[in-house]
């Protein structure tokens, strides 16, 4: 177990991406295989920052954004939409627009 979590951080593999709104972001792309389809497809969307501006005022009436368990939000709300870079692998927890 040490050893993995050891060989996890030296294979970690933060590049610099600029989004599509000029917005530069450092993305841990080590635990994807399909990184330079990954990195051209990131490059023609928002950052997190303005993804998450859009969507909060496209969700701004009507909803709560509540902070839940990943198995919860899958269980109880699959038809909500989770916020965009929200989920916390410590955790394991997201962030979901939930009707009110
Ligand atoms: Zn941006």
């Amino acid at each position: 177990m040490q050893n993995n979590n050891m060989n996890s951080y030296m294979n970690s593999n933060f590049v610099q991406i600029r989004f599509k709104c000029g917005h530069v972001e450092n993305i841990d792309i080590s635990r994807t295989k399909l990184k330079p389809v990954l990195i051209r497809k990131m490059e023609h969307d928002y950052c997190t920052a303005c993804w998450n501006k859009l969507e909060d005022q496209k969700y701004a009436v009507g909803y709560n954004l509540e902070r839940m368990f990943y198995g919860r939000y899958k269980e109880e709300f699959p038809d909500c939409h989770m916020r965009h870079g929200s989920y916390n692998p410590v955790d394991r927890t997201v962030e979901v627009y939930v009707p009110i």
